[in-house]
């Protein structure tokens, strides 16, 4: 998977008509996602067209938005990395707050690198 970073980093990103393919690049699937509603999203996970972790993601990320609407099981924040990171970009992209406790705590000499 490319472009698995913090930061939209895919160079085709701002492109029109151009993108990588489905679970090819993590910011390019983002954008996909970004753009689907609910029932889309479950169609194209339950055909393999969107990765477990973004499923996860983007459930999380409806269930902010949605808090009335969504099933308990995906108001709990994510406790895996890569779907809160995902969760994070979403969010993001569409303009929305990233909940605090999605925020990564930085510490450290790792924090400084980062
Ligand atoms: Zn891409």
């Amino acid at each position: 998977m490319l472009n698995t970073g913090e930061q939209i980093t895919c160079p085709t990103f701002d492109e029109p008509g151009n993108f990588h393919l489905e679970l090819r690049c993590e910011d390019c699937d983002i954008q996909r996602l970004a753009g689907l509603n609910l029932g889309q999203v479950d169609d194209r996970y339950r055909e393999g067209r969107i990765t477990q972790n973004c499923f996860e993601a983007y459930m999380f990320a409806w269930a902010v938005l949605s808090p009335a609407g969504s099933r308990a099981e995906w108001r709990e924040t994510p406790t895996s990395p890569d779907v809160r990171r995902i969760a994070r970009k979403l969010l993001g992209l569409r303009g929305f707050d990233v909940p605090a406790d999605l925020i990564e705590k930085r510490t450290g000499a790792f924090a400084e690198a980062a």
